[in-house]
């Protein structure tokens, strides 16, 4: 079962969301934080480190001593990560995604693929939590194939909680694609509503089942609430605007820690979670809740 935490910006308590969701299971559960430019799950959760890999695209190196120059590489290219004037390409690691087509349109051979490190993925045993996450290189650009990686590491059977990238573009589909359950944070603002219908649009196209989660309520007004029952989203939870919330993440502490009154709060929301996931007599009904 995998729960996925997204939202349509970044500042929204996702990963709040996300740890201390994790860490109010009281089973083993694996923590995915898939905001390889951003990692920061780590943070709240203090563990042992358990092993690092290096994580690299294939990408074209050209044998200039076979290329004559016939530019078959570049115009496959989807990406302009290999040009060619007439000469020997030019090759632009960065912007290459490894998809090996132009060394397959290679008619003398002249291409092989070399490893072009991207990042790397730690992982970090901390309590009931198995934390892995992936981070991205300074420079690097390719942030799907690592969010990719990152779940690869997956362990199937069990309960996983991803950390999605903030946003609604590749990195974010690359993370919640395959999820049983996305859950949106968003806050009550203009600018809450305005981010969450952009990641509701976009979680419909994948027509995987979704919910909201609204947080720091409190501020701003109802239309959030509104835009909900209008859709018929559920709502799973609501987490206040609390000072005590800010000052616990600004230490880098869980929440269901600093105010322990709390953690009950993040329990129901997991069976809730897991109620909208449960197959049944209505679940026909249940997983079409916010995914139509
Ligand atoms: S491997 Fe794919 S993305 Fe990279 S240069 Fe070749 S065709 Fe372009
Ligand atoms: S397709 Fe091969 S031979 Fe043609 S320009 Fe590219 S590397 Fe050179």
């Amino acid at each position: 079962m995998i729960i996925a935490v997204a939202s349509g910006k970044g500042g929204t308590g996702k990963t709040t969301l996300a740890v201390n969701l994790a860490r109010s299971v009281e089973r083993p559960v694996q923590l995915l934080d898939c905001d390889v430019e951003e990692p920061n799950a780590h943070l709240f959760l203090h563990g042992t480190a358990r092993g690092r890999e290096t994580v690299s695209l294939p990408v074209p190196e050209v044998d200039a001593s076979l290329c004559d120059g016939c530019g078959e590489c570049a115009r496959v290219c989807e990406y302009h990560a290999i040009v060619s004037f007439g000469t020997e390409p030019l090759v632009f690691p960065e912007m290459c995604h490894g998809c090996g087509g132009c060394a397959l349109a290679c008619p003398r051979g002249a291409i092989r693929e070399t490893d072009h490190r991207i990042g790397e993925i730690e992982t970090v045993e901390a309590g009931n939590v198995t934390l892995v996450q992936g981070r991205l290189d300074v420079g690097a650009a390719m942030a799907p194939p690592l969010i990719r990686a990152v779940k690869r590491r997956l362990v199937n059977g069990g309960l996983a909680i991803l950390d999605a990238p903030p946003g609604t573009s590749c990195p974010v589909i690359a993370a919640v694609r395959g999820a049983d359950l996305i859950m949106l944070i968003t806050e009550p603002t203009p600018f809450g509503l305005n981010d969450l219908r952009l990641a509701v649009d976009m979680v419909k196209e994948l027509r995987v089942p979704f919910a909201v989660v609204v947080n720091r309520v409190g501020i701003g007004d109802d239309r959030v609430h509104e835009f909900c029952r209008e859709e018929a989203i559920p709502i799973l939870m609501e987490i206040p605007d609390d000072r005590g919330i800010a000052e616990a993440y600004s230490r880098g502490e869980l929440i269901i820690d600093a105010l322990p009154e709390l953690r009950g709060h993040f329990s129901r929301l997991l069976e809730r979670a897991l109620e909208l996931m449960a197959p049944g007599p209505d679940s026909g009904r249940q997983r079409a809740v916010g995914s139509e």
